[in-house]
């Protein structure tokens, strides 16, 4: 089995603190893993390091064996990674479909530089970066807001959206942080489903960070545990759930 991901040894300081401490781990392809951990332990530090938000001090990032740790937020994405924000961070003046359309942007051939030397095909691209949103919307549910702006829609609705506006960016490898975050417990059963459904359709590896641990206990295939920036465990999710060191560290607390 392939890792899509690999973190080496990676660490990184800011001043005083050591957020993320010589963390090896992985993710297999086509799988659902999960980064769970207590308050600051360092997860979405971890996924700034590996969309390029932070350069780790030490270490180094594999994404499908190319080396992205010393690459742009921009390249990164561009080599098929996408990420979530724990606080929902949609353009605000912007419709639901304009919003996917900026992910689809991502993938552009035609910069706007250019638009003037090659007119009908920068529209053509134009026409079908709106077509592609647009069937995202549907796909997701979420057709009927198309043209609402985006921070009108209900809570769910947006988190749907902002996982929208990353698969138009065509991610092989999805970052969710806390998607969960703020939903009731129905919502978050139905977002168990969702994350199934949208690994197969759209043929995706992730990484999931998530405080809520029927989630992560019911959606994810292997689970990685950090505690105070270090790895303290790994395992399926019965071998988390029965691990002394994470009932202390995370478990205990619930
Ligand atoms: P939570 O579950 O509360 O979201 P977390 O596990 O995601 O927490 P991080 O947000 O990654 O934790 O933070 C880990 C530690 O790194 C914290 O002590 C935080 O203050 C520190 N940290 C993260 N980014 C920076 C930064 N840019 N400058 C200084 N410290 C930072």
């Amino acid at each position: 089995m392939s890792n899509i991901l690999e973190l080496n040894d990676v660490t990184i300081r800011f001043g005083g603190i050591t957020a993320v401490k010589e963390l090896t781990m992985n993710v297999p392809k086509d799988k659902i893993i999960g980064l769970i951990g207590p308050n600051g332990a360092g997860k979405t530090t971890v996924f700034n390091l590996i969309s390029g938000f932070y350069k780790p001090t030490e270490g180094e990032i594999f994404f499908k064996q190319e080396k992205i740790s010393e690459k742009s937020t921009h390249e990164i994405c561009g080599r098929g990674v996408a990420r979530t924000f724990q606080n929902i961070r949609l353009f605000t003046n912007q419709t639901a479909l304009e919003n996917v359309m900026v992910g689809g942007h991502v993938r552009r051939k035609y910069a706007w530089w250019t638009i003037p030397l090659c007119l009908p095909s920068a529209m053509k691209e134009e026409r079908e970066i709106r077509r592609n949103a647009y069937e995202l919307l549907e796909r997701l549910s979420l057709a009927e807001y198309a043209d609402e702006l985006a921070t009108s829609l209900p809570y769910g609705a947006q988190r749907r959206l902002e996982i929208a506006r990353a698969l138009a960016t065509q991610p092989k490898l999805l970052l969710l942080d806390e998607p969960a975050a703020g939903m009731n417990p129905q919502e978050s059963l139905e977002l168990l489903d969702f994350i199934k459904e949208i690994r197969s359709e759209f043929d995706l590896s992730i990484l999931l960070i998530e405080h809520d641990m029927k989630v992560v206990m019911g959606v994810c295939e292997h689970i990685w545990v950090l505690e105070y920036g270090s790895l303290i465990a790994n395992g399926n999710p019965h071998e988390i759930q029965k691990n002394p060191a994470v009932i202390a560290a995370y478990l205990g607390d619930e």
